[in-house]
């Protein structure tokens, strides 16, 4: 919803109502936002923070609940939009400096050519995200450094980290994500994903009422990776048949058993010891941490005895 439309008091039911929805979304999205934030300690007073925008609607979000928490932040940071333009075919260099000059806010295009090298490295056919991606991740670091910035800040949500969760355990064989934020293995950037509780339902509405001029992301022509769509088209059929277990697959990130997994880089199995010198614990008839113990503990224990 533009910000003009947001005001009038005399606005018809229909209006008032979308007005309403509107508020409650934007509330939503600012305090999942604050709350990564503040739980990963991703911005802190006098970070440089560059926010990348590719022209989605993932992005846009961002950059425009980051404008709206630095207002009433208690501490100071800088923003700073950037965008790379990738020289697809058709790419509409126009849209973003208009509309980041309507912000007023700093802002740099990036210009490099990754589409060429992109092209004449994958065979025609040929998913070509994967080495767009880690081209653009490369030109963003550097840049990162040359503006001086302290955090770089992506537009991946949480239906990202769970969909990257199933595609690194179906094709990859290997239990890991997207994490909140992330030290570059050259530990010469931090990323942050300051979306990372939101969901890409409540960004698509969000986009949609902020009337975001979206660039679409396959002006390339590449196919979209077909391995997420699957992968999303799985989750949401679980959704539906299942209410709420997105969101526990999302929770299931933060609380991890690293003693109930299988790497031993991880976790020393070489090394256990019994240890009985403590006195064993009556059993108590009616635990408190009852209220705590998952369906899935309940069944292992009735497997293990
Ligand atoms: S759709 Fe095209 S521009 Fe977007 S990430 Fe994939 S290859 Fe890159």
């Amino acid at each position: 919803m533009p910000e003009d439309h947001q005001n009038s008091k005399f606005a018809p039911a229909s209006e008032r109502k979308t007005r309403y929805e509107f508020n409650k979304l934007q509330k939503r999205l600012r305090r999942l936002v604050g709350k990564a934030i503040a739980d990963y300690n991703m911005i802190e007073d006098g970070d440089k923070v560059m926010v990348c925008l590719s022209g989605g609607k993932d992005s846009y979000g961002m950059l425009d609940i980051l404008l709206s928490l630095q207002k009433s932040a208690p501490i100071d940071f800088e923003l700073v939009a950037v965008n790379m333009d990738q020289k697809q075919p058709g790419y509409p260099e126009h849209v973003l400096p208009e509309y980041l000059d309507g912000l007023g806010i700093e802002y740099h295009i990036v210009e490099k050519d990754t589409y060429s090298v992109v092209k004449s490295v994958i065979p025609e056919g040929k998913t070509t995200c994967g080495l767009c991606s880690r081209l653009r991740r490369g030109t963003l670091y550097g840049f990162a450094e040359e503006i001086g910035a302290t955090k770089i800040a992506l537009g991946h949500h949480k239906d990202d980290a769970i969909e990257t969760l199933f595609l690194n355990m179906f094709y990859a064989g290997r239990l890991k994500a997207m994490p909140p934020k992330l030290l570059s293995d050259d530990k010469r950037n931090i990323v942050i994903r300051p979306l990372f509780n939101c969901s890409e339902k409540d960004l698509l509405a969000f986009a949609e009422a902020r009337q975001f001029p979206i660039i679409p992301c396959n002006l390339c022509g590449s196919q979209e990776n077909l391995q997420r769509q699957m992968i999303k088209q799985m989750l949401q059929g679980w959704e539906q048949q299942f209410p709420g277990r997105i969101d526990t697959i999302f929770g299931a990130l933060g609380r991890v058993s690293l003693s109930q997994l299988a790497d031993s880089d991880l976790f020393d199995f070489i090394n256990l010891t019994l240890d009985r010198s403590t006195p064993l614990e009556p059993v108590k008839a009616e635990s408190s941490a009852a209220s705590d113990t998952t369906e899935v503990e309940i069944v292992n224990a009735i497997n293990i005895a």
